[in-house]
């Protein structure tokens, strides 16, 4: 079997939004030192990403908004050289520092690079440890700590510049994907599948489309009543759509120990959604799948379950 790839950047810890902000660069520290610790940093092939180009990220994203996203870098960078504030505020619960822009092509360019990776036949599925997260920014906007959308950018590039015909998303946060949804929704060629706490963040309409599968569920629903409407709902409309690559927006935060959600999940049964996926691929997709970090905030529940479910991915 081919290595499991492990995608990160220095870069990644560089971008923060403040003191205190629970999306914060000692995320990625707490995943590297379980690596560490566990040894299983040693089964998978670590490579740095290169930043995404400005065509690629108009695969998911207005033009305006990556120049204004630039501009108001620029704008900052002049302001904390003046002696101004370090921060600029993009919404209630985002802000860049003078780091972020390049953290965030990094992060895009990594779940591209990944793709290339993967399609190419170089690794056998991919994981990429990266910040900012993406699943809540929107073709035009950055919210909910997100300023590229990863995964729909990912999910474009493999459609659009390697020909591929039907891809799927997964995405299991605890918060909807609605910024996923926003780029993807009513695209046949992506079948997305979600489930995700309601009501709750982000209070923004859910769009319906045939091509979403929607599962919203109520806060303290455990990991079992889960897998049992994961079984029911996507398994067979990943069954029908046969993929030819899967994304995973693998946000870690329905881990019962974080406080930034209410469902009841554990480190099994982010190894059992693995396991699923990796079978669909197995069978429709050659083993091909691209998961790409997206939110799971308590540092020592994210670390076990970044750890289940890379341990699933790369077969150890
Ligand atoms: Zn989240």
């Amino acid at each position: 079997m081919k290595p499991t790839g492990y995608f990160t950047h220095r870069a990644f810890t560089r971008h923060e939004m403040g003191a205190g902000h629970p999306e914060c660069p000692q995320r990625l520290g707490a995943i590297e030192d379980r690596l560490l610790i566990t040894g299983l940093g040693d089964a998978l092939e670590r490579r740095e990403p290169t930043p995404a180009s400005m065509s690629e990220l108009e695969l998911a994203h207005d033009r305006l908004y990556i120049a204004s996203l630039r501009g108001l870098t620029d704008e900052l960078r002049e302001e904390v050289v003046a002696g101004g504030p370090t921060h600029l505020a993009l919404d209630p619960d985002t802000s860049i520092n003078v780091h972020s822009w390049e953290a965030a092509l990094l992060a895009a360019g990594a779940a591209l690079n990944a793709t290339d990776a993967v399609i190419a036949g170089e690794l056998e599925n991919a994981f990429c440890a990266v910040r900012p997260p993406g699943h809540h920014a929107c073709r035009g906007k950055a919210m909910g700590f997100c300023l590229f959308n990863n995964v729909a950018l990912a999910a474009k590039y493999a459609l659009d510049r390697h020909g591929l015909k039907r891809v799927a998303i997964i995405d299991f946060d605890v918060h909807h994907g609605n910024g996923t949804e926003d780029i993807v929704a009513g695209d046949e060629r992506i079948l997305m599948c979600s489930f995700y706490q309601h009501p709750f963040y982000p209070e923004w309409p859910h769009a319906s489309a045939p091509n979403l599968v929607n599962l919203p569920v109520p806060a303290y629903t455990k990991g079992m009543d889960v897998r049992e409407l994961i079984d029911a709902t996507w398994l067979p409309r990943l069954e029908a759509h046969r993929p030819e690559m899967i994304f995973i927006s693998a946000g870690f935060d329905a881990h019962r120990e974080d406080d930034l959600g209410q469902l009841g999940l554990v480190e099994q049964d982010y190894a059992w959604i693995t396991e699923q996926l990796k079978a669909v691929a197995r069978r429709h997709a050659q083993g091909r799948i691209v998961s790409v970090l997206e939110g799971g905030y308590n540092l020592s529940a994210l670390a076990r379950s970044v750890e289940a479910h890379l341990r699933v991915l790369a077969g150890v």
